[in-house]
C-alpha cells in the first residue's frame, strides 16, 4: 500500500511517498507532485525506511521504572500533576515541546498548559534552531512570518548563504540552488561562514570570516550602500520606520570595509566583492541558518541582514529577500500555535491584554495565563530554584541538546516529577522519566507540519504503530480529561483539532494578523485527508507564495523597523586554559540526537563515531594526530572524539558534531562543551561558540567488538562508541590502562569464547563465539588501522562461518582486497577508496565517477565530497 506523506527530519519539508506491509514503512521515494522537492529525496529521506518498526521502541508505559498499562500510567501522570499543582500552583508545571511534534499536538498541549492548566511555562527545543528569527522577523515586519519562497532561488540573481551548510542541512533546497546556478551562470552564491563547507563547493566567493561577526558584515553593507548612492530611498520613506538611527549605527562601526575587513579576518578585495556584487544585483535572496541564530547576538544578527534588505526595497518580490532555513520538519507550525514560552496560539501575544481575553473567550479557558513563561534555558533556571517542579518533555532529547548538558542532567534528575512522552526505548533523556508514554512515530502520526516556505503539508498516518503507542494529542486529551477539562479536549480525530487551530487563527483577526488559516476552517475530514501542501495565509482555500508584496508589513503603521544593531562578540571567549573556539553542528546523514537515523547502516556509516575537526596546523601545536582519540576540555565537560585534520578548518578553532550521546558513545555530547548563556531577546543558547583545550587521549589499546543482534553489552572502557551494521552491532573500545589478561577480560565482560588466540608479545588478541554455527560476537583487540575492512567482518554474521572464514577472523584477514576507508555516498554505500581510485583512472569528473560507480547519482547529497576528492588530486 502506498501513502504520500512528509519527511520527519530537517525544515525543507520534503514530500514522500512510502510504501508498508500494513505494519510498518518499507520503501520510500520522493513525492514528485510535492513544491518542496519535486520527487527529490537527500540521503537521510531516503534511508527512511531503515529506521521504522517496532524494534527499539518504547513498548509499554513506565512509571518508576515498572512497565504497566496506559491506565496505570495515566492515573498517576494525572495524580502526581494534581499534587504539584495544588501545593505549589500552576507555574510550578512546565512543559518542554519538539520541532518534531505535529501542529495538532502542539496546538493540544499550549491549550491545556496555557488556557486550561494556567501555566505558561511551555517551550521547545525551537528555541535552540530559530528563535533569533522568531524575534528579528517580529521586531521588523511586526510578525514572525517569513516573506519569500522557494521558488526565489529560481529567481535570484546573487544567493548569499550565512552560518548555513544548507549542502548538508538543507539539501534538497541546496540542490535545487546548484540547479538554478547550473541555469543561470550570472546568478552567484556567496558563503558566509568561519569553515569551508560543503556549501563552499558552489559558492564563487567564501568569507571565512571570524565567528560572530556576521553583523558587522552586515553594517558594514548597509554603510557602504548608502555611500554609494545604492539605497531606495523612495520604499524606505513610504514603508519604514528607524532607517536614520540603523545607518547612523552602521555607519559609526563598520564605515570603513577596510578595517571591517580586518575585524573579520577576511581579504579587504573579498570584501568589498561582496559589497559590490550585493549593490548591483536587485535580486538578492540571503539565506540564513543556525550560524545566525544560535548566538548570544543572533537576534540582532537578523536584523542586520534584514536592514540591508529594506534599505534597498529588496523583499516582497520574487528572488529577493531575508529568508531563514528552519532546522525542523515543524519549527513553524509550533510557532503557529504559540510553542514557544513568549507566545500565544494564532500568532498572539501573552502580554498583551486583548490576544489574552480573545483567546480566552475563544477557547472558554478558566485560567488563561496572563503573561509569557521561561525560555528553555530560563526553565531549567526555575528547576534549579525549585520553582519548576514538573516537568513533561515530549519528542526531544534536552538531556543531550541543551548547553551544560552535564549541569541538564543533574537538574532532570533533581526535578520532582519529570514525564517524558517518547517513540524510542532508550535515550538520554528517558534515563531520568519517573513516568515514560510511549508515543507514535513517523509513519503513524496523523497531522500537519509546516516548512521553510509557510507551506502546510500533511504527515499520513500510513500504519498503526506499535500496540500500546498512542499519539500525542490523545495523550494530552487524556490527561485534560482527568484533571476535569474534558469537555473542551474531546476531539474525535486531528481533522477536528486542525479546523478549530485554523478558526483560532481567523477569529477577531480582520486583517490584525498575516497568520490566517481560518479559509481551511471549515475542512471536512476527507479534505483534511486530501490536504495538497499550501502556503499560509489561506484565503478561500488559496495559499500565498510570497508576503510583504504591496510594502504593508503586521506592524501597527503597517511600516517595516529598521532595527540599530551594534555587533557584539560571543559572550564565551577563549582563555589561557581553554584556548580554542569550539563550533559545533550537523553532519549529513544524521538527525539531531540519532534516536531514528543512528537506527540506520548505510547513514552510520558516513561519520561512524564523533570527531573534532581541526587545522593540521593546530592539531601538531596540540601534539593530536590524525585519526587518533582526542580530548576536547571546557570549563563544564569533556569531549572525546577522533581527530580530523582539515584546512576547511580555520586556525584556533574546532568543529565537532552535534549528534552523539550516550546512547551512541562514551564522551560525545557536544553540549558540554557550551555554557548556558542565551540571546537577551530570543533566549537562543549560543551553540556555535563554545571554548575548549585540546589534548591527545592516550591509549594502551583498542579493539573492534562485533554483536549479534539482541547480545547483551554493557561498555564499561575509558571511551567507547558504537554503530550498527547490516548484520550485527559494533564497538570500538579503547582504554587509558593495559589489560594484562585479555582471557580473564573476556570472560569477565562477554563470557568464554569458543576461539581464541593470543599474541601477548604484540598486545594483540582476537576472540569469538559461535551458537549453531552464527557468529554470536568477535572481539579483535589491535590498532583498528590493522583490521580487515568493517563490511567484510560484518558479513560473518550473515549466515553460518566457513572453517577457512574461522580461520581468517582469528587471524584478522580478509579474504577480500576490496574497498576500505570511510563511505562516502551512502545511497550505494561507494568508499573513498574506489572512488580515489576511480579518479586516478581518469574519471575525473563527478558525472564519470557516477557512470563507474553509481556514487551521487541518487539523493546527490556526496556531490560536494566528491569535487574535493576530486579537486584533491594532482592535476
Ligand atoms: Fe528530509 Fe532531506 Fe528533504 Fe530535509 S532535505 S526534508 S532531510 S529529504
Amino acid at each position: 500500500m502506498n501513502g504520500c506523506t512528509t519527511c520527519p527530519y530537517c525544515g525543507v519539508g520534503c514530500g514522500v511517498v512510502a510504501r508498508t506491509d500494513g505494519h510498518r514503512v518499507i520503501a520510500v521515494e520522493g513525492d514528485r507532485h510535492h513544491p518542496a522537492n519535486f520527487g527529490q529525496l537527500c540521503v537521510k529521506g531516503s534511508a527512511l525506511a531503515d529506521t521504522t518498526g517496532a524494534d527499539s521502541r518504547l513498548e509499554a508505559p513506565r512509571v518508576d521504572g515498572v512497565d504497566c498499562d496506559w491506565e496505570t500510567a495515566m492515573t498517576e501522570v494525572s495524580a502526581r500533576m494534581q499534587s504539584v499543582i495544588s501545593q505549589h500552583g500552576p507555574g510550578s508545571v512546565a512543559m518542554y515541546l519538539s520541532g518534531q511534534l505535529l501542529t495538532e499536538d502542539y496546538y493540544l498541549a499550549n491549550k491545556l498548559m496555557k488556557g486550561f492548566i494556567g501555566s505558561p511555562h511551555v517551550d521547545t527545543n525551537s528555541r535552540l534552531c530559530m528563535s533569533s528569527t522568531v524575534a528579528g522577523y517580529k521586531r521588523a515586519f511586526g510578525a514572525d512570518a517569513q516573506p519569500c519562497s522557494y521558488e526565489d532561488i529560481d529567481h535570484a540573481d546573487l544567493v548569499i548563504l550565512v552560518g548555513s551548510n544548507a549542502a548538508w542541512n538543507h539539501p534538497i533546497l541546496y540542490r535545487r540552488l546548484e540547479t538554478a546556478k547550473r541555469q543561470n551562470p550570472e546568478l552567484k552564491v556567496v558563503l558566509l561562514d568561519p569553515r569551508k563547507t560543503a556549501s563552499a563547493d558552489i559558492a564563487d566567493l567564501h568569507l571565512a570570516i571570524r565567528p560572530g561577526t556576521d553583523g558587522l558584515i552586515f553594517n558594514a553593507i548597509l554603510a557602504a550602500c548608502a555611500a554609494r548612492g545604492a539605497l531606495d530611498s523612495d520604499y524606505i520613506a513610504a514603508h519604514t520606520r528607524g532607517f536614520d538611527a540603523a545607518l547612523s549605527q552602521a555607519q559609526h562601526e563598520a564605515g570603513d570595509l577596510a578595517q571591517v575587513a580586518v575585524q573579520a579576518d577576511v581579504p579587504a578585495s573579498a570584501l568589498e566583492q561582496l559589497v559590490a556584487w550585493f549593490i548591483a544585483t536587485p535580486k538578492t535572496l540571503t539565506l540564513f541558518s543556525q550560524g545566525v541564530n544560535q548566538s548570544s547576538s543572533g537576534t540582532d544578527k537578523v536584523n542586520s541582514l534584514i536592514n540591508c534588505h529594506l534599505a534597498t526595497g529588496r523583499i516582497g518580490h520574487p528572488g529577493m529577500g531575508p529568508f531563514s532555513l528552519t532546522g525542523q520538519p515543524n519549527a513553524m507550525g509550533g510557532r503557529e500555535v504559540g510553542g514557544l514560552a513568549n507566545q500565544l496560539a494564532a500568532h498572539m501575544d501573552p502580554s498583551d491584554a486583548g490576544d489574552q481575553d480573545r483567546v480566552r473567550r475563544f477557547w472558554e479557558a478558566p485560567n488563561l495565563i496572563d503573561g509569557p513563561g521561561h525560555k528553555a534555558l530560563d526553565l531549567f533556571d526555575a528547576i534549579e530554584r525549585g520553582e519548576i517542579k514538573a516537568l513533561w518533555v515530549m519528542a526531544t532529547n534536552p538531556a543531550v541538546s541543551l548547553p551544560d548538558a552535564e549541569r541538564v542532567n543533574r537538574l532532570l534528575k533533581q526535578c520532582q516529577l519529570v514525564v517524558v512522552s517518547e517513540c524510542m526505548a532508550e535515550s538520554d533523556t528517558l534515563e531520568w522519566a519517573d513516568i515514560a508514554l510511549p508515543a507514535t512515530g513517523w509513519g503513524e502520526k496523523d497531522g500537519t507540519v509546516t516548512n521553510s516556505e509557510r507551506r502546510i503539508s500533511r504527515q499520513r498516518g500510513l500504519v498503526s504503530g506499535p500496540n500500546n503507542a498512542r499519539h500525542d494529542w490523545q495523550i494530552i486529551c487524556d490527561l485534560a480529561q482527568r484533571l476535569g477539562y474534558g469537555a473542551a479536549f474531546d476531539y474525535p480525530n486531528a481533522a477536528a483539532i486542525f479546523r478549530e487551530h485554523a478558526a483560532l487563527s481567523g477569529f477577531e483577526n480582520n486583517g490584525r494578523r498575516i497568520f490566517d488559516i481560518s479559509g481551511l476552517a471549515d475542512i471536512s475530514d476527507a479534505d483534511y485527508d486530501a490536504l495538497a501542501p499550501i502556503q499560509w495565509p489561506v484565503q478561500q482555500r488559496h495559499g500565498t507564495e510570497r508576503l510583504f508584496t504591496d510594502g504593508r508589513f503586521a506592524t501597527p503603521t503597517g511600516h517595516a523597523n529598521f532595527i540599530a544593531v551594534t555587533s557584539r562578540p560571543a559572550i564565551q571567549q577563549p582563555t589561557a586554559a581553554h584556548p580554542l573556539v569550539v563550533n559545533s553542528g550537523r553532519v549529513r546523514d544524521q538527525w539531531h540526537s540519532m534516536t531514528r537515523t543512528g537506527r540506520s547502516a548505510r547513514l552510520c556509516a558516513h561519520r561512524p563515531e564523533p570527531f573534532i575537526e581541526v587545522h593540521p596546523a593546530d592539531a601538531q601545536a596540540y601534539g593530536v594526530a590524525e585519526h587518533r582519540l582526542a580530548t576536547l576540555s571546557g570549563p563544564n565537560g569533556r569531549y572525546v572524539g577522533r581527530v580530523r585534520w582539515t584546512e576547511n578548518q580555520r586556525r584556533g578553532e574546532v568543529f565537532i558534531p552535534m549528534h552523539w550521546t550516550r546512547q551512541f558513545a562514551s564522551n560525545g555530547r557536544s553540549s558540554e562543551l557550551f555554557q548556558s548563556i542565551g540571546d537577551p531577546i530570543s533566549g537562543q543558547p549560543e551553540s556555535k561558540h563554545g571554548i575548549g583545550q585540546l589534548s591527545p587521549f592516550a591509549t594502551a589499546w583498542e579493539a573492534r567488538l562485533l554483536l549479534a543482534p539482541g547480545q547483551p553489552f554493557t561498555p564499561t572502557s575509558d571511551w567507547w562508541s558504537k554503530v550498527p551494521l547490516d548484520h550485527c552491532v559494533s564497538y570500538r573500545l579503547c582504554g587509558e590502562q593495559a589489560v594484562d589478561d585479555w582471557a580473564d577480560w573476556v570472560a569477565q565482560h562477554l563470557g568464554q569464547p569458543q576461539l581464541a588466540i593470543c599474541d601477548s608479545g604484540a598486545q594483540r588478541y582476537r576472540a569469538a563465539q559461535f551458537k549453531d554455527g552464527q557468529l554470536q560476537w568477535m572481539l579483535l583487540v589491535q590498532p583498528d588501522h590493522e583490521l580487515p575492512d568493517l563490511s567484510w567482518l560484518d558479513s560473518q554474521f550473515s549466515g553460518p562461518v566457513s572453517a577457512e572464514n574461522r580461520r581468517r577472523l582469528l587471524a584478522a584477514q580478509a579474504d577480500t582486497d576490496g574497498p576500505t576507508g570511510p563511505v562516502v555516498c551512502s545511497c550505494f554505500q561507494v568508499k573513498q577508496s574506489s572512488i580515489v581510485a576511480a579518479i586516478e583512472a581518469g574519471d575525473d569528473t563527478t558525472e564519470a565517477l557516477g557512470l563507474a560507480l553509481k556514487c551521487g547519482t541518487n539523493c546527490g547529497s556526496c556531490l560536494p565530497e566528491l569535487n574535493e576528492l576530486i579537486e584533491a588530486q594532482p592535476a
